[in-house]
């Protein structure tokens, strides 16, 4: 009888340091899968980044598009057309407008990009490296939401550029 009762008190014993064990474990896991891929947390801070950038982008691209109406129609009496109208008077019409273009292209290619990473957070594929697979440091896609490279492959291949 007191064998059995201290082999019960054995068996508790061992369970106790077990479970503790257990739940280690279970946060060395959560631990490493943050490491694979970044938490919702994160992904909605990297959204809310990119939406931003998008307003910023989309604000720029109505601006270019309302000047360049201006310009090439002249229909539109807005503030600013007066303005431009007087620009093209000066002869700077045609250059003013191939800037025009050159910048809308541009800022339209980047809303792309940013379209394209919103979609990459909703595929759960956000903040890989599409050239070696690692996960992309934060203070990176701070600065360059759109990026999907790391830094060690972006610098290899600027290198060889
Ligand atoms: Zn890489």
């Amino acid at each position: 009888m007191a064998k059995k009762a201290s082999s019960k008190k054995k068996t508790q014993t061992k369970k106790t340091p077990a479970k503790s064990s257990a739940t280690k474990k279970k946060t060395t896991t959560q631990r490493s899968s943050s490491k694979k891929g970044y938490s919702k947390k994160d992904l909605e801070h990297f959204r809310n980044i990119i939406l931003e950038q998008k307003k910023e982008i989309m604000e720029e691209i109505a601006t270019l598009r309302e000047s360049m109406m201006d310009s090439s129609t002249g229909e539109y009496t807005g503030e600013n057309s007066s303005y431009s109208i007087h620009m093209a008077d000066q002869g700077g019409e045609q250059m003013e407008r191939e800037i025009t273009f050159m910048f809308a292209s541009r800022e339209g290619k980047y809303l792309r990009y940013l379209e394209d990473a919103l979609q990459r957070i909703e595929n759960g594929e956000y903040g890989y490296c599409r050239d070696c697979g690692t996960l992309i440091e934060k203070e990176r896609l701070e600065a360059v939401p759109v990026a999907q490279q790391c830094v060690a492959c972006k610098t290899k291949k600027s290198k060889q550029a």
